[in-house]
């Protein structure tokens, strides 16, 4: 027999199926295997089995081993790789590498065994004892402990009573060592299983429409509706069926709350796929569900590619967020994979959101998905009332703080309460540029085409996107004025404004500065949560679905912020963003407030968002997108080309952009807009990063495959040329 094997080695060249003889026993589809390859050995993986080769079988080389017993990857992994290779015209073994975890090649990691000392029963324990010397007093305990309890791990038999004790005993036959695989398990045992609650209406009407569907399901949901438990009944449904679920949460450390909640209910049931884990438990947690033990995978995006066979539902929490779009190699849009492998094993699919993604509410009213709506909240509280400050009034009124009038009386009545507080700061506006007064110049990071950020509590200046350090400048570099200021709010600058104004008060920071650690994001959140601070001051990360009962005050500082930027989703992310924070507010008992700082009071966006009017949001938007020919209403492609010798990176775009022009020429009623230009940064880490953009209406499928192959044909050593669609980032 003959295995078709992709190397795994991720480059163009090496990309195809390497024919080997299998000569060894236990190799099927799906297993990883040492293979030879010139004159190393390397690792594989088998993709398909065949009777012949059509190469002459002296040439062929045979495979040396498996790598293990059980193959690595499923059927179905393989056809959803497959899938995706077609899709996404990325190399093999990148793609399937995103089905186990990292740290499983290379044989860096494996199951961790432990040796365990068993009594020989078949010889009697009065038979054993007396055949033993009287001096050896330490075999003869172990023996009589031994006969006590079923087995005991070596280390403790031997630190208590000795190595060479336990050796004689198994030279004479009396005791047995055997090894077991133990699991590293990365959380607590929980004892209390969360209540089971009674469904509101709305919540068994959308139970009923994800199970009565053959479509993928929708539950736009307001915040605070109970879509969590939603999920948590579908599982229950799915698992009691005798199937296996896969739950994808944006960001994995963000949400403890979701994943204690599944684990309270569903306990070793479910596997965590979780990168803060170290290589060990990530490992188990992977084989747990390889083998069958767990049924329930939960993680980021990278659980969609969780080992699971006979996958009953998929859900999707948080459905708009941009987590779920990866953006490097290899690029894939979660839901794209998501519905193949629903469509593979004939699983329900479910997107949640309260602010669903445009296209996904397209879907919703075009019925490609079934819809399932959840207006109220559960605790029958309205949806907190949104004030708005008008910030233009402040500043003639002379307030220059980033604090308006009314978020400071606010603010003042919910710590008087003993209520607590979220200051939402927009991570876009929270860059400090370094700025010299006297000649205007801003600091920049060497590698990159951006401006540096300065960080007060280690007074340094930093790049977001390459993560150098720089000292702090003393002087202007350009003209030697000391008059240096860093501008823009910063999460630092508002902690330090708000404990000037509320001396008392107990404050957390939650932003990427204090989340460095693998521990920080549940640090902080359970702090907040076990009501040690009053008032939590955060960027992105706290818009997420937390659930703080005592919360019932959130600012949003800058609610403009966003409103200017040349994406095209600019609106959508706004509206999300500030109806995702003022979420935070009023959960439990105590009705909420949301303060809303703007200077476009009158801005028709923030006005859906402050009524929480996603369909009139919806309408609106759609419009927009149709009448100018935006997603879902077109496709937006982007070749980007990137290279550290900028000489070489234009020559690349040049071959580029005169291939994509012909592709243009030939379907030139497809295009809205065609062009090459520089990317609006400029520089990422000593590359300069071009593109060819186009905008097309039609032909979608023929045009993506002609710009794949010119990527293809026009990458060279020193520069990359890459595909990207309906990108999230246009950076
Ligand atoms: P969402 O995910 O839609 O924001 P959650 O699922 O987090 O909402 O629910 C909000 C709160 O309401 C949670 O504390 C949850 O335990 C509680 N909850 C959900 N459904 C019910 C119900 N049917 N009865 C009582 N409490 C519920
Ligand atoms: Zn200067
Ligand atoms: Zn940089």
């Amino acid at each position: 027999m003959i295995a078709e094997v992709i190397v795994d080695v991720n480059s163009q060249e090496l990309d195809r199926i390497f024919d080997y003889k299998i000569t060894t026993q236990g190799v099927s589809c799906g297993s990883r295997v040492i293979v030879p390859f010139g004159n190393r050995k390397i690792e594989g993986f088998v993709i398909n089995i065949k009777e012949n080769s059509d190469f002459p079988s002296d040439k062929l080389k045979s495979i040396i081993r498996i790598v293990e017993e059980i193959p690595a990857l499923t059927e179905e992994c393989l056809t959803l790789a497959k899938f995706m290779k077609q899709k996404y015209h990325t190399s093999m073994a990148s793609i399937l590498r995103l089905f186990l975890p990292s740290e499983m090649r290379n044989g860096k990691v494996r199951s961790k065994m432990i040796n365990f000392a068993v009594l020989n029963k078949s010889i009697p324990l009065d038979v054993m004892l007396s055949n033993i010397r009287k001096t050896a007093e330490n075999q003869k305990e172990i023996l009589n402990y031994l006969a006590t309890i079923e087995k005991e791990k070596t280390s403790v038999l031997g630190e208590k009573y000795s190595y060479s004790a336990l050796t004689s005993l198994e030279k004479k036959g009396y005791i047995e060592i055997v090894s077991e695989r133990i699991l590293r398990s990365p959380y607590q045992k929980l004892d209390a299983t969360l209540n089971k609650v009674n469904l509101t209406s709305e919540q068994k009407n959308a139970v009923e429409t994800v199970l009565n569907s053959n479509k993928p399901t929708l539950i736009h949901g307001v915040t605070g509706s109970g879509k969590t438990e939603v999920y948590l009944r579908l599982i229950e449904q799915t698992i009691k069926d005798g199937k296996t679920a896969i739950m994808l949460v944006p960001e994995i450390a963000l949400t403890p709350q979701m994943l204690s909640r599944l684990r309270s209910r569903f306990n070793d049931d479910c596997a965590i796929l979780h990168s803060g884990l170290s290589a060990g438990e990530k490992f188990d947690e992977w084989w747990r569900l390889r083998s069958g033990e767990a049924k329930i995978a939960i993680g980021a995006r990278s659980a969609i590619f969780a080992p699971l066979t006979n996958v009953g539902i998929i859900i999707i929490d948080e459905e708009h967020e941009q987590s779920y779009e990866s953006e490097t190699n290899p690029r894939y849009v979660t839901s794209d994979v998501a519905l193949k492998r629903a469509e593979l094993s004939n699983a329900k699919l479910v997107f949640g959101s309260a602010t669903p993604k445009i296209e996904s509410y397209l879907n919703a009213m075009e019925g490609k998905y079934s819809l399932a709506v959840l207006k109220e909240r559960v605790n029958g509280k309205p949806l907190p009332e949104v004030i708005i400050a008008d910030m233009r009034l402040e500043v003639r009124k002379g307030n220059p703080s980033a604090f308006s009038s009314p978020l400071k009386y606010e603010l003042e009545e919910t710590l008087k309460n003993g209520n607590q507080a979220i200051i939402f700061l927009n991570r876009r506006g929270y860059s400090q540029k370094v700025i010299c007064r006297e000649c205007g110049y801003v600091a920049k990071c060497q590698h990159c085409e951006v401006s540096l950020n300065y960080h007060k509590t280690d007074n340094l200046l930093k790049c977001h996107y390459c993560n150098t350090q720089y000292a702090m400048l003393d002087g202007c570099p350009e003209c030697g004025s000391v008059n240096i200021n860093y501008s823009g709010t910063g999460t630092q600058k508002v902690v330090d404004d708000l404990k000037a104004l509320f001396p008392s008060a107990r404050i957390l920071r939650m932003d990427n500065d204090t989340t460095q650690n693998k521990e920080g994001h549940y640090k902080i959140l359970k702090e907040f949560g076990d009501k040690n601070a009053d008032i939590l001051v955060g960027t992105q990360m706290i818009a997420k679905g937390h659930d703080f009962p005592n919360v019932t005050l959130v600012g949003i500082l800058d609610a403009d912020m966003s409103l200017y930027f040349s994406d095209y989703r600019a609106l959508e992310r706004t509206f999300q963003l500030v109806t995702q924070v003022a979420g935070r507010s009023g959960r439990a008992g105590s009705s909420g407030k949301v303060v809303l700082q703007t200077y476009n009071p009158q801005n028709s966006l923030l006005n859906y968002a402050i009524k929480y009017d996603y369909e009139g949001f919806y309408n609106r938007e759609i419009m927009l997108r149709k009448a100018s020919h935006f997603p879902p209403y077109s496709n937006i492609l982007r070749i980007m080309v990137e290279g550290e010798d900028e000489g070489k990176t234009i020559e690349t775009l040049k071959n580029v952009f005169f291939a994509s022009k012909d592709v243009y020429d030939k379907y030139q009623k497809s295009f809205v807009y065609f062009d090459r230009m520089k990317s609006p940064v400029k520089r990422i880490k000593n590359c300069y990063r071009y593109q060819v953009l186009a905008r097309i209406t039609s032909n979608f499928e023929e045009i993506e495959n002609e710009f794949y192959e010119i990527c293809e044909r026009y990458s060279t050593r020193q520069t990359l040329a890459y595909l990207e669609v309906n990108p999230s980032n246009m950076n």
